[in-house]
């Protein structure tokens, strides 16, 4: 088994939809940033490709990159999902804190964990999505952004069981 860890912030930009793991939160600022700027999953993409020793998200998906402008992130995760699973990985859980004075997110952090979750193919039962704020500490206390850490655990896949 290996552990990864990754980090992730993103200031907030008007006139940009708010996608936090997959899930659009209508009404609300959204995040600045090339892809959708969906920080959660991108501190999900940078623990798993940290534990998998494949770099981080820079290198996969490059900001100078047309193809990733504006890209879904989850799909972007379903991609590093594939890169894991040919070199015989496979997730074994997620923790994730996100820290964001704005919106609240425990109304839809179910529906966040099945964001990650369906894209990686695993249970949202393996995925655990924590919310806080920072105590208006801060550039994050002053609602400037949202930013996320993330734990990923992944285990060499079992071979196929023999009929
Ligand atoms: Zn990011």
């Amino acid at each position: 088994m290996r552990v990864g860890i990754g980090f992730d912030v993103h200031r907030f930009a008007e006139g940009r939809r708010l996608i936090l793991a997959g899930v659009e939160f209508e009404g609300e600022t959204g995040l600045q940033g090339h892809s959708d700027a969906d920080v959660v999953t991108h501190a999900v993409i940078d623990a798993l490709l940290g534990a998998a020793g494949l770099g981080d998200i820079g290198q996969h998906f490059p900001d100078s990159d047309e193809r990733w402008r504006d890209a879904s992130s989850v799909e972007m995760l379903a991609a590093v999902r594939r890169t894991l699973e040919a070199e015989n990985y496979q997730t074994v859980n997620l923790d994730v804190s996100v820290v964001a004075e704005r919106p609240r997110l425990a109304p839809r952090v179910d529906a966040m964990r099945e964001g990650l979750a369906s894209a990686l193919g695993i249970a949202p039962a393996c995925v655990s999505i924590k919310a806080s704020t920072a105590e208006r500490l801060g550039a994050l206390g002053r609602a400037e952004g949202v930013a996320a850490w993330a734990v990923a655990l992944i285990d060499r896949m079992r071979s196929p069981e023999l009929p």
